[in-house]
């Protein structure tokens, strides 16, 4: 075997590792999840029920949330509520709170 092939296979082998830590890392939180559905969280904001929840306004998001983790840039990230699943950084659910 040569040096370039034992390098490509370990590279890939490596890559393989890093998509399956990865797609761990990103499991979405499903707006069918019970606790979705009992907070009305939705992956994109603009779908919020503001019927049901009056307190939603335009603009709030899981970004804008004191409870939101991800890092500023994330299409998503951690949130207390819902451990073990990422919650969309455009979403919403009507635990939100003002990130101080
Ligand atoms: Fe998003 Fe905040 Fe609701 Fe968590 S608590 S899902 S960060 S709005």
């Amino acid at each position: 075997m040569t040096t370039t092939r034992r390098l490509f296979i370990l590279a890939a082998a490596a890559g393989g590792t890093a998509i399956a830590t990865g797609a761990r890392a990103q499991a979405r939180l499903d707006e069918k999840d019970p606790q979705a559905v009992a907070l009305g969280y939705v992956a994109d904001a603009s779908r919020a029920d503001a019927k049901k929840y009056a307190k939603y306004a335009p603009g709030q998001n899981c970004t804008s949330c004191a409870l939101y983790q991800g890092k500023a840039g994330d299409a998503a990230g951690n949130c207390p509520l819902y451990a073990g699943r990422q919650v969309s950084a455009k979403g919403w659910c009507s635990a939100w709170a003002k990130k101080a």
